[in-house]
């Protein structure tokens, strides 16, 4: 396998330090709020990394954190605690909030067919740990107290900017976000490992520390929670390319500080999801979820294939027809596998070629979107029945679009044939409608139109796969 490494900037051959396993680590969300569906790009196509390493038969552990403390509204220590702001915002306390949105990322990945990691472990249950490494940086050097916080001391370093693409406009960090720079740091870039005097009077979670009663800084938990789970060394790191900095060049330099050698080889960074306008996180407008989207009524694998189509490493354009267009290309490749009959027998030696085809398209740098070419080729290919569905299935590993139980589960597409064809293109006709209003979030007028057909007779039901109907 081969896999784009953001550390050397180049596509590396993938070696692990241990033949056949694979650690790997995900930054996990900051559960103060829904998941944007921007972020939802990163953790689809981390997935789709694990499930291709999984496919190509290594053996994988992955660990995911909770940001339940610490995180600040700038990436950079600074601005509102996002935890506090969330907690007020919905006038519930600190862990209130952090259950209810670690529950609903929870959910979105269930919905998104992304598959927990081994290990998720929450920032909270790690203070001890996080007490040790901060003790360990402050007695080799590497870390200062001023003003009663603990500082990391980034001029001890040999090379601070591992990921070599810092332009001085993304330093600018006091000015970007409009507040005010930290006064006790030594060095610019220096970072909080754990908050004693903080400007947060009201911070509900609060340790016992041997610098007085606090909490920690966001950047210690990963290195903390990650050599916990998976030893000294790692494989494969993984997040969205915001986190590179100062998130992960932070993580690199207290974790090898710490550690006294290298710590991760390869970091995995997923682009931005955009609109004209720029990142969507960030720009205005409607604040996009997985339950919006199904409030929409889009099915949320067709958002999965809508990331699919596209490379990880470029910036994906969201607009709502680039998603109806995605949707209907899910919606015909499911009726063509719902063609399939499974005939014959399955042939163990083409499912096994056509296996290391998709190895070989997938598994360079996770060229998701060879994997769908792949699949129509299953589909056009002189194979028998069972064995196109053996494939398709086996692919499905991977890419996670619910490809055979969508296809089975869809109605034959003559499920109407036997009915009045005026009745047939009526009912089509205020399905579309109602879809339509839904769109445009006009719900009663979806209600009406149900009702409307209720009166005629004619049911409707809301299914993963589309509408469907029958007479009462
Ligand atoms: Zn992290």
């Amino acid at each position: 396998m081969k896999i784009y490494n953001s550390l050397t900037q180049r596509v590396e051959e993938f070696v692990p330090n241990e033949p056949g396993k694979v650690s790997m680590y995900t930054c996990g969300p900051t559960v103060y709020h829904f998941a944007h569906i921007g972020n939802l790009r990163t953790y689809i196509m981390e997935d789709v990394l694990e499930k291709t390493l999984r496919y190509a038969d290594y053996d994988v552990k992955r660990v995911m954190n909770i940001t339940d403390v610490g995180h600040l509204s700038s990436d950079a220590d600074t601005g509102e605690d996002k935890m506090i702001k969330g907690a007020k915002r919905e006038h519930k306390t600190v862990m209130e909030i952090a259950k209810f949105y670690t529950d609903a990322f929870f959910s979105d990945m269930a919905k998104l067919n992304i598959k927990m990691p081994d290990v998720v472990e929450p920032a909270t249950n790690c203070i001890d740990e996080f007490i040790k490494m901060i003790s360990a940086l402050l007695e080799k050097g590497f870390a200062y107290k001023a003003g009663e916080n603990i500082y990391f001391d980034t001029s001890k370093l040999k090379s601070y900017y591992v990921f070599g693409n810092q332009s001085e406009e993304e330093l600018m960090v006091g000015v970007r976000d409009d507040v005010t720079e930290d006064t006790n740091k030594k060095n610019k870039n220096d970072f909080v490992l754990w908050f004693t005097k903080s400007k947060f009077e009201d911070q509900a979670l609060k340790w016992d520390s041997p610098w007085g009663v606090g909490y920690p800084g966001w950047h210690i938990e990963c290195s903390c929670i990650s050599m916990k789970h998976l030893g000294e060394k790692m494989d494969i790191h993984c997040g969205g390319v915001d986190n590179m900095f100062p998130h992960h060049t932070n993580e690199i330099a207290q974790s090898e500080s710490f550690l006294g050698h290298r710590w991760c080889n390869y970091w995995f960074h997923v682009h931005h999801l955009n609109d004209q306008t720029g990142k969507m996180s960030k720009s205005k407008g409607e604040f996009l979820t997985v339950s919006l989207l199904e409030k929409k009524g889009y099915n949320p694998v067709a958002y999965r294939l809508f990331c699919l189509q596209s490379h990880y490493r470029k910036p994906l354009m969201f607009s709502f027809e680039a998603l109806d267009q995605a949707e209907g290309t899910y919606k015909k490749l499911i009726n063509r596998i719902a063609s399939v009959k499974a005939e014959g027998s399955t042939d163990e030696a083409a499912l096994k070629e056509w296996k290391n085809k998709f190895v070989e398209a997938v598994g360079n740098d996770i060229n998701t979107s060879m994997g769908i070419t792949l699949l129509y080729d299953v589909l056009k290919s002189d194979l028998n029945g069972a064995t196109k569905r053996a494939i398709i299935a086996d692919y499905d590993k991977v890419l996670s679009l619910d490809l055979i139980k969508a296809a089975d589960a869809s109605a034959p597409a003559d499920e109407h044939a036997n009915d009045d064809p005026e009745l047939v293109a009526y009912v089509e006709g205020k399905i579309a409608e109602r879809k339509a209003a839904k769109k445009e979030k006009n719900f009663e007028l979806a209600d009406a139109i149900r009702a409307e057909l209720l009166e005629k007779g004619i049911v409707i039901e809301d299914t993963r796969e589309g509408v469907k109907w029958k007479k009462a």
